[in-house]
């Protein structure tokens, strides 16, 4: 492209949190230039997104091209497939005790990328470089990128959505604080022949858990957490024989399983920046979190980052870039970042490890939740949206509550 171009908001990275950063920032009356290459279209994974990340993408005007071809999650079951001493019993949250459908839809991320593809594309406040940011210059009143293809960009505000690496926070002086673990997702779809009755099922194993999750017809999605050294094994696997290892693994719940084509291993590690945005640069999804995909939080928590960052600039339209919105973000969102990350890093520890004690907490922690319906309506509102479970307290005073005793 070449030449020089101002924006208000500049956003780095075109994974979904990049495109629908723009997609928000643009709804909400700011020219935006979105600096990244064409969407991912080789992503095998999936995504579970849950109901108030949906809203937003209704609200951004791409749910519609995506219900159709996503699953509802209607039901998450835990299943402790551990061989250890003690044992945690299955633990079932259905979406119908919060009154609610479904949890959430399970969207095959291609098929995500594509569909926010075409809506940034078509988006006239949007103007894509397809390129990369080379160099950062972060200057007291404005940020200053430079492009591979020649074009220099400046603008009030950097968006920093360049993934777990993100160029831009480093850019910005924001160390991190770094965990690899000892973990692979080995990441494939399969056919099945027993319906999944919409239901996701996570198998926790001491090596990380082996989650289900349902796709249209009867098709779901795995995400097979063990250790690296295994999961490149299993994907080198013969068809068959990876689709028998699947199906012991998950107790042929589903009965006979076919792995479809199409094989990917994701190494796991969590990534905790020291502060969330500063120097004009604010971070969005994994370049602000980075934890293993345990209970489907990742994006959902980039999807809240997101419209926390355009609710906050919003009001600060003078200087979209200034350091009150910029503190205001990091302050408002620290809470939600650190106990997502903290709480999904604390149970990842506790399949991992040998001690008795982590492993009683556990077992306690999941036998309330299965035991006790409240605190379970608690828990299932807060994976859905924070604070949802904890102002829905109130109702446990009420008469009527829990909702629909026996609804599962
Ligand atoms: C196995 C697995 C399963 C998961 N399942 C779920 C789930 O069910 N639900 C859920 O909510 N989350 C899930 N997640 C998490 C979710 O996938 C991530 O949160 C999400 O993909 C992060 O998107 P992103 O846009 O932040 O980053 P990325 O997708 O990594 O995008 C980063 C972008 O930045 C670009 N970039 C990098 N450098 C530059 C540069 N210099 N200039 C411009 N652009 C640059 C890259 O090209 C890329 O486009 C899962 C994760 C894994 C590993």
């Amino acid at each position: 492209m070449g030449g020089e171009r101002t924006a208000e908001i500049l956003v780095a990275g075109t994974g979904p949190a990049g495109l629908i950063a723009a997609l928000a920032f643009a709804k909400a009356g700011f020219s935006v230039d979105l600096v990244g290459p064409a969407a991912n279209s080789q992503d095998r994974r999936t995504t579970a997104l849950m109901v108030p990340a949906l809203k937003f993408l209704d609200s951004l005007g791409v749910l519609a091209s995506l219900e159709h071809r996503a699953a509802p999650l209607r039901a998450m079951r835990i299943v402790d497939a551990t061989q250890r001493l003690i044992r945690s019993p299955v633990v079932t949250f259905y979406a119908s005790e919060i009154g609610e459908p479904y949890f959430g839809l399970n969207i095959p991320n291609s098929i995500l990328n594509e569909a926010l593809e075409t809506a940034v594309s078509s988006h006239r406040e949007i103007v894509w470089h397809r390129s990369l940011v080379e160099r950062w210059e972060l200057e007291p009143h404005q940020v200053r990128a430079l492009l591979a293809d020649g074009t220099e960009i400046t603008a009030a505000l950097a968006v920093a959505a360049d993934g777990r690496l993100s160029p831009a926070r480093e850019a910005a002086g924001i160390s991190t604080s770094t965990h690899p673990y000892p973990q692979a997702a080995l990441v494939l779809n399969f056919a099945h022949t027993r319906e999944h009755g919409f239901t996701s099922t996570e198998f926790h194993t001491e090596t990380g858990p082996f989650t289900q999750v349902p796709l249209p017809g009867n098709r779901s999605s795995l995400v097979w957490v063990v250790r690296p050294e295994t999961a490149d094994e299993l994907a080198r696997l013969d068809d068959e024989t990876l689709s028998m290892r699947a199906e012991e693994r998950m107790q042929s719940m589903l009965g006979r399983v076919t792995v479809e084509p199409g094989r990917q291993v994701y190494p796991l590690s969590a990534i905790l920046p020291r502060r969330f945005a500063q120097n004009r640069v604010a971070l969005v999804g994994e370049a602000a979190h980075v934890f293993p995909p345990i209970g489907a939080q990742g994006l959902n928590l980039g999807i809240r980052d997101v419209q926390q960052l355009v609710e906050i600039v919003a009001l600060n339209r003078a200087d979209p870039g200034a350091s009150a919105p910029l503190s205001a973000y990091d302050r408002q969102r620290r809470p939600d970042i650190l106990a997502r990350s903290g709480a999904v890093g604390l149970l990842n520890q506790s399949l991992l490890s040998n001690l008795l004690p982590a492993q009683l907490l556990r077992s306690a922690g999941l036998s309330m939740l299965g035991g006790f319906a409240p605190l379970r309506a608690l828990f299932m509102r807060e994976g859905l949206k924070p604070g949802s479970g904890f102002s829905a307290l109130g109702s446990l005073f009420k008469p009527g509550f829990p909702p629909r005793p026996g609804a599962h």
